[in-house]
């Protein structure tokens, strides 16, 4: 079976706009993706049919967005393979997902310091908020580096484990160099030493097939809109085991099981992450967007990008005083450049104007720019609406920026 893309274009309205008078070619899918119609008609559907305040209600339409959000939970424990979905935790994005556990884990994991493992190529959502616990628990990160392919090695990581490391915490695909980490071999790794690993899969939920079980990774997180979703909603996956052990992290509604002012018991999983009222109508838009992709095929959506990655790695590299940054051998559709000396702002910009949109600077990974000795790139991040043609619009645009930038 083949992605029929000329019909796949048809499900996104905001294809078919132009900017500045020229058709547009989205090229940053890796910050957000665009919305197929009926995603977008689910929200409109909630709101106007069963749009209620879930799980306390007694009323019918109460009782119909409850069972709305809940069978959303289960799609998604279904698309990343969790056994439970008790195991699959509401959250805004993963951006608040790590910090819900940066915050939990080493509140309750941590009180006597230990070590956090990251890598060299985090997003800052993934660096951050472990951070901001060094200053309440004492914890120390430990940061592995990168090769010069732009990939992280086994060996480095199996340095930097010690009886000090409660978690390693990586991301599955780079937002900039697009490499695809080795995330089994590292999980595999890590448990020899009885290391949770925690995986960021913002980038890769979209592009790849997930199983939770057969990674056997205790955490995973990600975001909504990355993967043909409304914003506003992320998912925090945890094994059942590790989640019991680990204290809330908002208080409020909805997380409790008996609240007095003496003494507050909490609900059970997942509720006992999810203080206050959800976003019911993005969980439910959420689901529609798996089914989307789930009907389009993963596999033949992989097969599709990785052609698409192949073909614009292949012209790119034939323009003069072109670099690509990222050369890993396994790579999801994001490629990160810099031609000749050209600032990426100044680039991106006239691009800009020929309706081409790409995202310039440091993408949330300035550590990752630091070791690089860059302060930024453009960076192209393909989805599976996007065409060759669209990538030869692409090259074009660059030729004629770099002759009006030179
Ligand atoms: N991690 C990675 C690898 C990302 O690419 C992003 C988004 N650029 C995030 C985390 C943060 O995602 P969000 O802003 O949706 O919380």
């Amino acid at each position: 079976m083949f992605l029929n893309v000329n019909e796949i274009r048809k499900d996104f309205p905001i294809l078919q706009r132009e900017v500045f008078g020229k058709p547009l070619v989205y090229l940053d899918n890796a910050a957000t993706t665009q919305k197929p119609v009926r995603v977008i008609k689910k929200i409109e559907e909630v709101y106007s049919t069963i749009n209620s305040n879930i799980h306390r209600g007694v009323h019918h339409l109460s009782q119909l967005a409850t069972t709305a959000h809940e069978e959303a939970r289960k799609t998604v424990q279904e698309y990343i393979h969790a056994p439970n979905s008790r195991e699959i935790i509401f959250t805004r994005g993963t951006t608040e997902s790590i910090n819900l556990l940066a915050s939990s884990f080493c509140r309750s994991q941590c009180r006597s310091g230990g070590e956090i493992i990251l890598t060299a190529m985090e997003h800052h959502a993934n660096i951050v908020p472990w951070q901001m616990q060094q200053s309440q628990t004492g914890i120390k990160i430990r940061v592995v580096p990168i090769t010069e392919k732009g990939e992280i090695r086994l060996e480095d990581i199996e340095e930097l484990i010690s009886s000090e490391t409660r978690l390693i915490s990586l991301t599955h695909v780079s937002n900039v160099l697009g490499t695809i980490n080795p995330i089994k071999e590292i999980i595999r790794l890590a448990h020899n030493y009885d290391i949770p690993v925690l995986i960021d899969a913002a980038q890769s939920v979209q592009h790849l097939e997930i199983d939770v079980q057969d990674l056997d990774c205790d955490f995973l997180v990600f975001s909504s809109h990355k993967m043909y979703g409304p914003t506003g909603i992320g998912v925090l996956y945890g094994k059942e085991n590790l989640l019991e052990k680990l204290p809330p992290y908002q208080g409020g509604g909805e997380m409790i099981a008996h609240v007095s002012f003496q003494k507050t018991t909490f609900n059970e999983l997942p509720f006992k992450f999810e203080a206050g009222t959800p976003d019911y109508v993005g969980t439910v838009a959420l689901a529609e967007a798996i089914r989307y992709i789930n009907e389009l095929g993963l596999s033949d959506i992989h097969h599709y990008e990785k052609e698409l990655l192949r073909y614009a790695t292949t012209e790119l590299m034939k323009i003069d005083g072109m670099r690509i940054i990222g050369q890993s051998e396994k790579k999801s559709p994001v490629i990160s450049f810099l031609v000749k000396n050209i600032h990426p702002y100044d680039m991106g910009m006239l691009l800009d104007r020929m309706g081409i949109a790409l995202r310039t600077g440091h993408h949330c990974a300035q550590p990752l720019m630091e070791s690089l000795g860059i302060e930024g790139t453009l960076r192209a991040s393909f989805a599976f609406y996007n065409t060759k043609e669209e990538i030869d619009v692409l090259i074009e645009g660059i030729k004629k920026a770099a002759k009006m930038l030179e």
